[in-house]
């Protein structure tokens, strides 16, 4: 890699590669932007939110009570299902990070959060802080980018809540989810987590983000993590599902 991650997020920022790659639909690949109108008609929204420990039906995606263990989630909302124009767009964000396609993703995923009336009542009350899920260094340095760190960071921003990337850890290198069958997902992030020492989060809320929720087994895990490390409530964010 010749450059480092700083000058290749400026040159992106600059509009460099979008002069050496044009913007084409992430879906479609018809010339002119991002998201063309046609794949924006298809966009889906998630009708009906799950519980995050057992997966099934949940009103507002409210943990059911006889799900809840010491360390679990509060709660997780997702806003898009992940396929179609949405699963394009996190794609192509994990091989290079786009801004203003970000800009664009994160745009949508704010204007319909509104309608998640929980987690709205928990931003404005809890005051929360967002904590990205992190990557092993390793993968990190090689791709340049943890893209649910950069995607947090703008949500945050824009929710107007702290956002925090040095609170977890992530201890050692995991094979990607996607690449596993369920009963193996579980074992594979087990134990893969850590809070940074040093670091307060006693009594606090946070909200663990990131852009996908497939088994949330790296979800539960993170949400453990935080809560054993003494947080109060833990909320999850995804983008899609
Ligand atoms: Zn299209
Ligand atoms: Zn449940």
């Amino acid at each position: 890699m010749v450059f480092n991650g700083k000058i290749r997020y400026s040159f992106i920022k600059m509009g460099f590669l979008d002069w050496l790659f044009p913007r084409k639909c992430v879906w479609c690949g018809k010339g002119g932007g991002y998201f063309c109108g046609q794949c924006l008609n298809t966009l889906s929204l998630i009708s009906k939110n799950i519980c995050p420990e057992c997966s099934q039906g949940s009103i507002d995606g409210r943990t059911h009570p006889r799900c809840k263990k010491k360390y679990s989630l509060e709660g997780l909302t997702s806003v898009f299902k992940f396929k179609g124009i949405i699963g394009g767009a996190i794609s192509k964000l994990k091989y290079r990070f786009v801004w203003d396609l970000a800009d664009d993703l994160v745009e949508g995923v704010l204007s319909f959060l509104g309608e998640a009336r929980v987690f709205g009542d928990f931003v404005l009350k809890e005051n929360p802080l967002l904590v990205p899920v992190p990557l092993f260094g390793g993968r990190k340095r090689w791709r340049g980018f943890n893209q649910a760190e950069l995607l947090g960071k703008m949500v945050a921003k824009n929710l107007g809540i702290d956002y925090d990337d040095g609170l977890l850890l992530r201890t050692r290198q995991t094979k990607p989810q996607a690449m596993l069958q369920k009963k193996m997902r579980l074992e594979n992030v087990r134990r893969a987590f850590a809070l940074r020492t040093g670091r307060q989060i006693s009594r606090k809320s946070l909200i663990v983000f990131d852009d996908v929720w497939t088994s949330g087994a790296t979800m539960r895990e993170c949400g453990k993590v935080l809560k054993r490390g003494g947080a109060g409530m833990v909320w999850g964010l995804t983008i899609a599902r």
